[in-house]
């Protein structure tokens, strides 16, 4: 399908008809991104304030919540009245589930949605019809960024199921004729598959691949680096996982084109974005509200801290500072492209995949990425921490080399987490991915008790 035929008039026929509205919503948002930064916050607040006074009135769990520390959204104090509310957690969602849908909403509004557990706990909640397109409106803006319009060629490397699913089948394939899209199932990825995905995607020629970060490092380095660029390939966007700068270079040596960072998930949507100037991601903040917070509070920027969302498009269900689990750095300053959307200047992984030391400290996986960063003979790398003062970590070398840098991870382990800390290394000849096809550096197998304390130093 010819873009132009797709986005001019499939699309909006499409949109027309689902009573979709993304497509009417990206043109407003192409120009609030160039708003200044003081504009951009009235925008915000006031998009904050309509929806805490929908909650107060309709949303039963939040009308008790805010009636019990006497916050009324309506009043004079609804500037502050965000900060006074307590942070939502997964539990919690999970026992007011009913009493956080909107009353005043028909069946109709509400979408179920829901994330797996392979890395969490499982969650179960709703989406709201009505407002879905911002979200899909702030991902072709940022795809626009790097010159990909609407309705261009794209490919996934993915592993959802039922994102996949989708466009399994002969309606499936018709669907993703129709829409111009490829799905390459991440979970699928082998040495046996490398070569015949890569054929894949010479065929198809997308504009933009879209790929899990570590799934995507992965089949480069079984692709090697000696290819020609894929033909009409511009850029690869990276998600759902931490973006290592070394697994960042290797992608780059691949496919020979800039890879660049989005942050977001199934419960949060599409919060942010790197554009080309690559300083950090740009948080769509019309539609959502980033807070960095530890020990219950937002803490400066430049400190790392959980990153709570507020998304400001969700009516039927509102969540209002949720605990992502997830650890980041909000940045200084504005970006160099002109944008006032604010940065984040870093994603430093999920809070439960981080080791926790006998004193306390959080260490995250970009500690071990840069240790391992020096061991030539190390292909991959998962670290579990087993208890309090023991960790495991399971090396796969590369065929015929040796484990050479033994001495010196054991030696760096103790010296940055103490000398309580016991470490064994294990050499195995691979590392599973997550049944999602996700790969993940840390793996904590503390109770959750001793996770939800170590959680806890970020959002008491
Ligand atoms: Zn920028």
């Amino acid at each position: 399908m010819k873009p132009a035929l797709l986005r001019e008039v499939i699309l909006p026929a499409w949109q027309y008809v689902k009573r979709q509205n993304s497509l009417k919503l990206l043109p407003y948002l192409e120009q609030t991104q160039w708003l200044s930064t003081g504009e951009l916050l009235d925008l915000q607040r006031r998009r904050i304030g309509e929806l805490l006074e929908h909650a107060y009135e309709h949303v039963p769990y939040y009308s008790d919540v805010m009636r019990a520390i006497g916050v009324d959204p309506a009043s004079g104090t609804r500037d502050h009245s965000l900060e006074r509310l307590p942070l939502l957690d997964r539990s919690t969602i999970t026992e007011q589930r009913d009493r956080l849908r909107a009353t005043n909403f028909p069946p109709e509004r509400f979408v179920a949605n829901g994330t797996g557990g392979s890395t969490g706990e499982p969650l179960r909640f709703f989406d709201d019809r009505q407002q879905a397109g911002w979200s899909a409106a702030a991902v072709w803006r940022s795809q626009r960024w790097y010159g990909v319009d609407v309705g261009e060629r794209c490919a996934y490397l993915w592993g959802a199921n039922f994102d996949i699913t989708d466009f399994q089948g002969l309606s499936g394939r018709l669907k993703s004729g129709v829409l111009n899209v490829l799905m390459l199932p991440a979970w699928e990825l082998s040495e046996a598959t490398a070569a015949l995905f890569w054929k894949r995607l010479c065929h198809f020629k997308p504009r933009l691949l879209v790929a899990y970060a570590g799934a995507l490092n992965q089949w480069a380095r079984l692709l090697g680096d000696n290819r020609d660029p894929i033909p009409g390939l511009s850029s690869i966007v990276v998600s759902a996982e931490m973006l290592y700068e070394e697994a960042r270079t290797t992608i780059e040596r691949c496919f020979k084109v800039p890879v660049y960072n989005r942050y977001g998930g199934r419960d949060i949507k599409f919060v942010a974005q790197e554009c080309t100037m690559r300083n950090g991601l740009h948080i769509n903040s019309e539609n959502v509200l980033v807070e960095i917070v530890k020990d219950g509070r937002p803490v400066p920027r430049g400190e790392l801290g959980e990153i709570v969302i507020t998304r400001l498009d969700n009516f039927a269900m509102p969540f209002v500072r949720y605990r992502s689990g997830d650890l980041g750095i909000m940045g200084n300053s504005l970006c160099k492209c002109g944008r006032s959307l604010p940065l984040l200047e870093k994603i430093e992984g999920r809070v439960q995949d981080a080791i926790v030391t006998f004193d306390g400290r959080i260490i995250s996986g970009p500690f071990f990425a840069h240790m391992f960063k020096d061991c030539p003979e190390v292909k991959e790398f998962q670290v579990h921490q087993m208890a309090i003062d023991r960790l495991l970590i399971v090396i796969v070398l590369y065929s015929q080399s040796e484990f050479l840098s033994r001495p010196r991870i054991e030696r760096l382990v103790q010296q940055y987490m103490g000398s309580d800390m016991r470490v064994e290394l294990e050499v195995r000849d691979s590392i599973p991915l997550t049944r999602s096809g996700k790969r993940r550096v840390i793996v904590s197998h503390l109770s959750a008790n001793s996770q939800n304390q170590q959680a806890n130093c970020f959002a008491r």
